[in-house]
């Protein structure tokens, strides 16, 4: 426990202290009596949990990403006060659309749900006895098919499902205007395989207006660019979904439904404080909210050249370490699509380098720290330093260099 006179020599003996407190007002730190000094728990080591250098990536598996202090500050100052749920999503919604250039929007439990309430709202529209008989279609008179390219339908189109609908199938504009019918509810897209399908975005909203079918699109792990935010609500899709804890770096059980007033409207209707609807596991707390917002605010703010050029410079510095090391080649790409960010792929011969890929990234992974790397082909493995924190760079480089030039 420090006294006065102690904290104030500290202060000034270590500025990085001082700038530390410096949230603290110095008066009421004066005015008020010595507290105890709570020691910080440290939750991953009482439970004997791994906490790892991340150069995988936002995946959910790892737990998505890291919330910048500006995110953790909203969540901790608004769990000290109560507000009303509904409240909170208008206001906020509000904000959030004029950000994205929608209508309207909501923040809900991730890209997932986002779909799941952006296609119920579309079912039931404002109808409350149509949000209580979800996900039953039968006989009540809500349309039960979704249409959507082959190679757009991957596992997270259990969302749309997920309400009682099935997914048609098609490849081709031919086909979408033979697969329509009065059942049709939605036309959905999917950004990050839309160079494995015919029909591009422009088309797949003209389509929709042209069979007056509404359409939707899934870009949940599309930022960067900052620009696809807003890219495809000004296209005239629907409702856009994305998710808050990939690269936005928002709670990781938060995404953003955003689209045309009725249908983020009619959505909410199945969404809590409601009861009596499929959303109502889809919970989305004030906290999650909040953070979400600043989330959302701080990466559009951010310097994305910036940005970029720190995650080239420092995977540079990882490419520099490991080429030293005999058999060993590099290549720096970007995946257009998806996980748009610097990725550096570390490729071997195996008459140098005597180690699979699988070895060395359970070498990297039992380490210390610990580091989880990205999968590749056979003897190649992937790295990106968008999810470490400064200067992890260094300790990725130098425990990659150590272990390919040990085997
Ligand atoms: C991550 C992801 C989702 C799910 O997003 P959540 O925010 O985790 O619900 C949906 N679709 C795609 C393409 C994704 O990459």
């Amino acid at each position: 426990m420090l006294n006065r006179r102690e904290l104030i020599q500290r202060l000034s003996a270590f500025p990085l202290v001082g700038g530390l407190l410096g949230s603290v007002s110095f008066t009421s730190a004066m005015a008020s009596p010595p507290t105890k000094e709570v020691p910080k728990r440290d939750l991953f080591k009482e439970f004997g949990v791994r906490t790892f250098i991340n150069a995988a990536g936002t995946l959910t598996y790892m737990t998505g990403s890291l919330m910048h202090d500006e995110v953790l500050d909203a969540i901790n100052n608004s769990a000290k006060d109560f507000c009303l749920l509904d409240e909170l999503q208008d206001k906020v919604g509000e904000k959030i659309a004029k950000m994205v250039h929608s209508e309207a929007a909501v923040v809900t439990s991730g890209a997932f749900s986002g779909m799941t309430l952006g296609l119920a709202g579309i079912l039931t529209g404002m109808d409350e006895k149509k949000v209580r008989e979800l996900p039953h279609l039968e006989y009540t008179g809500m349309k039960s098919e979704v249409i959507c390219q082959v190679s757009h339908d991957i596992a997270y189109n259990q969302a749309l499902t997920n309400t009682g609908c099935r997914i048609v199938r098609v490849e081709t504009a031919e086909d979408v205007a033979r697969a329509i019918n009065e059942r049709t509810a939605l036309l959905h897209f999917l950004h990050i395989e839309s160079d494995k399908g015919k029909i591009q975005h422009e088309e797949w909203v003209a389509l929709g207006r042209k069979h007056g079918i509404p359409t939707s699109i899934d870009i949940a792990a599309d930022v960067p660019p900052v620009s696809n935010l807003w890219r495809f609500n000004d296209m005239g899709f629907d409702f856009v979904v994305i998710s808050g804890g990939k690269a936005m770096r928002g709670p990781q059980s938060a995404g953003i439904l955003m689209g045309k007033k009725d249908i983020i409207a009619a959505a909410r209707l199945s969404m809590p404080p409601r009861g009596s609807t499929i959303g109502r596991g889809m919970k989305i707390n004030k906290e999650e909210i909040l953070g979400m917002y600043v989330a959302l605010e701080r990466y559009l703010n951010e310097d994305h050249d910036k940005e970029w050029k720190d995650w080239e410079d420092r995977l540079a510095h990882i490419e520099k370490a490991v080429n030293s090391v005999q058999g060993v080649t590099t290549e720096v790409h970007v995946p257009p699509l998806g996980n748009h960010t610097p990725t550096l792929r570390i490729s071997w011969d195996d008459a140098s380098v005597k180690l699979s890929d699988k070895q060395l990234r359970e070498n990297l992974r039992s380490g210390s720290p610990s580091i989880e790397l990205g999968g590749g082909a056979s003897n190649s493995v992937s790295v990106t330093v968008f999810m470490l924190k400064p200067g992890q760079e260094k300790i990725v480089a130098s425990r990659l260099k150590e272990e390919l030039s040990r085997a």
